[in-house]
């Protein structure tokens, strides 16, 4: 029988990370992520308060999640962002953030004194120029001084690098000189296909590719594989004598589904069991219809049905982004 205090899907896999998107709004408009023009607003009605959004996480908690990441669209804009933060940190779970770092020194000690210790900031290139193209907005100067402030205060960085073949896949090897001077990790995170961007099976750079660049420029004897922690999607080395590391994360072509221990709850209310998976179940409705009893079962039921790789895709290889029938990742909550 299937224990009714842990969330558990057919294939064994405990489910203790939850990661909840703040907003489907954002400051940046980065091209594999959200639409030129923005996605549709919706009505505020529609999305999750902070009182329903800590009331839901609650129930998570209570399945055994030991660790809670924001995200969005970009969660340091959501207006109750403090109130959501410190409801959370009293939850005694793990507390992360993924961010885009436009806003971090404004919430850079909210985050801190709520225990936020591990911080993902997104940064795609290293030059301002590309950085701003491909984001379609001009924060490259106010970004990396963010992150330098983090660096200073000493939380955890790692840097989210989305590859994309002839946009900055050039810039892999300056990637790693940085993490050679400063204490962050930096990972290559495979382009993925998602509703609106312009995906093909061609425009990702795979893990194989990347090693190839590595091995070449530093010798395979300079480069040190490091060891994996439990559940991590990344595999991660480091370049002798560096301060920093770097890590692959390439969920289609080497997937890590087989640990997978992620489910994410949309700004909507929405549970996704899977990135890649269309299905949902509406939480919020049942917070709003005063049923919180039925949350857990609910929870539980839609984790059951979690498919055993990517959400049931069999192959990308003929795919395009047109036929996905997902929402854009803006609006999932990456
Ligand atoms: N706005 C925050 C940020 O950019 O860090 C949080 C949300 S964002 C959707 C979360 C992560 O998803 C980012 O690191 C982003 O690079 C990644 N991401 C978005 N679209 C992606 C795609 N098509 N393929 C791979 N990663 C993607
Ligand atoms: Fe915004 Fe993050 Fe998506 Fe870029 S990746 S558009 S910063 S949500």
């Amino acid at each position: 029988m299937i224990p009714d205090n842990q969330i558990i899907d057919g294939f064994s896999r405990v489910h203790d990370y939850l990661r909840i998107s703040l907003t489907e709004r954002c400051n940046l408009r980065c091209t594999y992520c959200m639409p030129e023009e923005g996605i549709q607003l919706r009505d505020r009605k529609e999305f999750m308060s902070g009182e329903e959004l800590i009331v839901i996480a609650k129930k998570f908690v209570e399945l055994g999640v030991k660790k809670i990441r924001l995200t969005g669209g970009e969660p340091l804009i959501k207006k109750n962002i403090d109130q959501i933060i410190q409801g959370l940190s009293n939850l005694g779970v793990e507390l992360a953030i993924t961010t885009n770092a436009v806003l971090l020194d404004r919430y850079i000690d909210l985050l801190w004194d709520n225990g936020v210790r591990n911080v993902n900031i997104s940064l795609d290139s290293l030059k301002a120029d590309r950085f701003n193209s491909i984001s379609r907005r001009n924060y490259f100067d106010r970004i990396k001084k963010n992150i330098g402030l983090a660096i200073q205060h000493g939380f955890n960085i790692k840097i989210n690098v989305v590859l994309m073949r002839g946009v900055n896949d050039d810039e892999i090897i300056d990637f790693i000189e940085w993490s050679r001077i400063e204490p962050i990790q930096v990972r290559f995170i495979e382009f993925m296909p998602f509703d609106e961007n312009n995906w093909d099976w061609n425009s990702k750079v795979s893990q194989k590719e990347i090693m190839d660049q590595v091995y070449s420029n530093y010798g395979t004897e300079n480069i040190i594989r490091l060891e994996d922690e439990k559940n991590k999607i990344a595999r991660n080395y480091m370049v002798t004598e560096s301060r920093g590391s770097f890590g692959i994360i390439s969920s289609i072509t080497n997937p890590f589904c087989d640990t997978c221990n992620r489910i994410r709850l949309t700004a909507d209310g929405k549970i996704k069991n899977c990135l890649f998976s269309p299905n949902e179940t509406d939480l919020l409705a049942v917070v709003r219809s005063g049923k919180i009893e039925d949350l857990k079962p609910l929870i539980i039921d839609s984790v059951k049905k979690k498919k055993k790789y990517h959400g049931g895709i069999d192959s990308f290889e003929e795919l395009k982004s047109d036929d996905i029938v997902n929402r854009t990742m803006v609006s999932i909550g990456g």
